[in-house]
């Protein structure tokens, strides 16, 4: 079954065994809601032992990146196939720091989108428009584009999207409600041939404004990079979502 939300902590390239213990730790006091799902994305490395540690709970694991390839001759890329054999449920792609450290292009990402799939891990794809876009007033062409060209039609399997509008990751600045709408619905109406997606948003989601992001009609979730570091903050941002939702419920 497929939950509502999807609250995804990317760690990026911070933090190590310590800090996953720690995690264990601070999430000793998870109670999983079946309608959101959380999943900590750490560094390739201690996946497996993340893995291996949450295995009798409902943390989900992912990773931050993997080629398209299933294996070859690609010094220092990790493979789809070896991810999914270490039991890795989700996978980031195009994140904006893979876009322009890394060069995954949109065709990459679609690329990586569909062997993803073929191994059973539910892709994350990020898309998101620079300052220099927003400026000229052209987020909502750049978003198109990027969509139909990073995200493939895929009719069986859960494909997430997150917006991260470039210059909200890591700046405290975020989008205003109605702008945040309405890009989500943009994704979605360009994607309206998907019938298992999920659109989430990123960028700055912090304990404080995660209340406003999720009540949000069109935000399913979130892709959560600083404040995911600060475990108890991760755990509060995860309660408000369930919070949210219970309140349907009454
Ligand atoms: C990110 O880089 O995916 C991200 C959302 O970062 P932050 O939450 O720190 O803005």
């Amino acid at each position: 079954m497929i939950s509502i939300m999807l609250i995804a902590g990317n760690w990026k390239m911070n933090y190590g065994l310590k800090e996953l213990y720690d995690f264990s730790n601070t999430f000793k006091s998870f109670e999983p809601s079946k309608d959101i799902d959380l999943c900590i994305i750490p560094p390739f490395p201690i996946i497996k032992e993340a893995k291996h540690i949450f295995q009798e709970t409902k943390i989900n694991v992912g990773a931050q990146c993997c080629h398209y390839k299933l294996e070859g001759s690609f010094t220092g890329d990790v493979s789809p196939k070896l991810l999914s054999e270490i039991g890795c449920d989700y996978v980031i792609t195009g994140h904006s720091e893979r876009r322009s450290n890394h060069f995954e292009t949109n065709a990459y990402v679609k690329n990586t989108v569909l062997s993803l799939i073929n191994k059973n891990i539910t892709p994350i794809i990020c898309v998101g428009e620079t300052q220099e876009e927003k400026r000229k007033g052209n987020t909502f062409n750049f978003i198109k584009k990027q969509v139909s060209e990073s995200v493939p039609i895929i009719n069986d399997a859960l494909i997430v999207v997150a917006y991260e509008p470039i210059w909200a990751i890591g700046s405290g600045n975020i989008p205003s409600e109605e702008e945040i709408e309405k890009i989500h619905n943009l994704i979605r109406e360009e994607l309206n041939s998907i019938p298992y997606l999920k659109v989430i948003y990123g960028g700055s989601v912090n304990e404080k404004n995660c209340k406003e992001i999720f009540s949000i009609p069109s935000v399913e979730g979130a892709l959560i990079g600083g404040a995911s570091l600060n475990f108890k903050e991760f755990l509060a941002i995860y309660n408000s979502g369930v919070k949210y939702l219970n309140s349907f419920k009454r």
